[in-house]
């Protein structure tokens, strides 16, 4: 058996139909690689494991991103709180792949200031010698040079901060979660990779030596299949068991305050990081660091988390933020690989990724963060070749892979609310042909991001949207 000779036909990027998908991944005797999760981890996978030549399939149970991947701080980081906890290795290898997505994304990631407000000298040599070493660390990926602010330069960029004796400034990557997850989607398939959303797998056990059985359930049918898989690799991210323990993290989103740069602070008065980030033309303010039993798909962040946001933020703005003065939240939900560290809070808990093996055919990669998405699809497939459960073929090549755009979706939030009859029909016909989307949610959520940024409008366009789509499948 060769790798390539299984391997599907590319799809076109035109016509992702949901029924000739259900067909195409019946349509295989056994695959190389089935992915179960359509977060950026699973998306990664399947991006790598089609570029390598494989054949792959991907289901997701709900919509692609809609666990973690669409309700990220939107941070492509190296992780400067990381530096405290002295992980040099996992703050290296992310401010690489942050180098990686800003070269091979740049139409959903961009190098963005930020500066760190101080209270004193001693505060502002601290975090300038830490942010020196994450310039030294990032080497030749170094996006931007920190340095020493006054007062005067950092009202100046940030309008809306109260007035702070001394600030350092930094640079770092921030991104657009959902769309960059299309862009990965998008390039898988036109590598040929299956990806189907709204269908649940589960391993069912080796159907003999060469592959195990996955039992792929669809949402909106009932309908099942059982595939064959040479190698089976989970990436449920907080859905995990009890591999994981999972972190609530809440986010609210507020009309612009004024932010020219991210404002970051690096220790709120409960030991929490916080960023006010400038946001597809709002403000996002994140986030919280909350440990739960178990994630689930609801937006809304708790009032509890906001009221905390809204008070921690104020306590560096002019002018107090109010309730009244929040769009939209949102929660996402750590998958935090869980190892012997009991007594440690989720904060605590490490970012870094765990590839593990589950059976002869299977593997799960859990943990990491958004940044390092690829570099866990790199080395999830390695290890599969290493396990010796796919045969050898292209090595990995995505460092160097471009990301497919879509015109239509990347940039229509900047024109959001304002969009005519025409432009809307185009925008969902996108969205549906070619990037999946089932349902009017799927669309103002992880689309166009109008849910995330403005769930009022979000509302009053639902039934616009889902007459669009209605009209286009009748
Ligand atoms: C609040 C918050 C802020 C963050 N901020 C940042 C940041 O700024 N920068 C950064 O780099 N990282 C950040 N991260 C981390 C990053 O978002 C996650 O590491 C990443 O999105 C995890 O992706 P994933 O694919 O592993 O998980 P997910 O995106 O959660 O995907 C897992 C998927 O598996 C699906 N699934 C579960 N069971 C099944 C099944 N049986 N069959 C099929 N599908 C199944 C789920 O529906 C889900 O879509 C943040 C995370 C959170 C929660």
């Amino acid at each position: 058996m060769s790798a390539h000779s299984t391997r599907a036909a590319p799809t076109s990027t035109q016509g992702w139909r949901r029924e000739p998908t259900w067909q195409a991944l019946q349509g295989q005797a056994t695959w190389d690689v089935c992915v179960v999760g359509g977060g950026a981890t699973g998306l990664g996978i399947a991006l790598d494991a089609a570029a390598r030549g494989y054949s792959v399939v991907l289901a997701e149970a709900e919509d692609f991103a809609s666990g973690a991947s669409s309700r990220s701080s939107k941070m492509l980081h190296g992780g400067v709180r990381y530096l405290q906890q002295m992980d040099f290795a996992l703050v290296k290898e992310a401010l690489e792949e942050r180098a990686t997505v800003l070269a091979n994304a740049p139409h959903v990631a961009q190098v963005l200031p930020f500066v760190i407000p101080c209270e004193s000298l001693a505060h502002a040599a601290f975090y300038g010698s830490g942010l020196k070493l994450y310039g030294l660390l990032a080497g030749s990926h170094n996006v931007g040079r920190s340095h020493y602010i006054s007062s005067k330069a950092m009202g100046a960029q940030v309008g809306a901060l109260k007035a702070h004796a001394h600030g350092i400034q930094y640079h770092d990557g921030l991104f657009d979660d959902a769309r960059l997850a299309q862009s990965i989607a998008r390039s898988a398939r036109e590598r040929g990779a299956v990806l189907m959303n709204y269908c649940r797998a589960e391993i069912q056990g080796q159907a003999d030596e060469g592959a195990d059985l996955i039992l792929l359930s669809r949402k909106d049918t009932g309908a099942q299949h059982t595939l064959r898989a040479r190698c089976t690799i989970v990436a449920t991210g907080a859905w995990s068991g009890e591999r994981v323990a999972v972190s609530r993290g809440s986010h609210i989103v507020l009309k612009d305050i004024g932010l020219a740069s991210g404002v970051l602070l690096p220790k709120t008065p409960d030991g929490r990081v916080l960023y006010l980030l400038p946001w597809l033309g709002h403000t996002l303010i994140g986030t919280t660091d909350v440990s739960v039993s178990r994630p689930d798909y609801g937006h809304q962040a708790p009032q509890d988390d906001i009221a905390w946001l809204l008070k921690t933020a104020s306590q560096v703005l002019q002018k107090p933020l109010e309730a009244h003065q929040v769009t939209a939240s949102f929660v996402g939900y750590r998958p935090l690989v869980h190892r012997s560290q009991t007594g440690k809070n989720s904060s605590q808990l490490s970012r870094a990724h765990l590839v593990e093996r589950l059976s002869a055919r299977s593997l799960r990669v859990v943990g990491g963060k958004w940044t390092t998405y690829r570099r866990m699809a790199q080395d999830a497939l390695d290890a599969a070749i290493a396990h010796g459960m796919l045969p050898k073929a292209m090595a990995c090549s995505t460092a160097q892979l471009r990301l497919s755009p879509n015109p239509v979706l990347d940039n229509a939030w900047l024109t959001q609310g304002q969009w005519s009859e025409d432009q809307l029909q185009k925008i969902v016909q996108s969205a549906v042909q070619e990037e999946a989307a089932c349902h009017a949610e799927d669309i103002l959520y992880r689309r166009l991001r109008t849910g995330f940024t403005d769930q009022a409008l979000a509302q009053a366009l639902q039934s616009q949207v889902a007459q669009s789509m209605k009209m286009m499948s009748g």
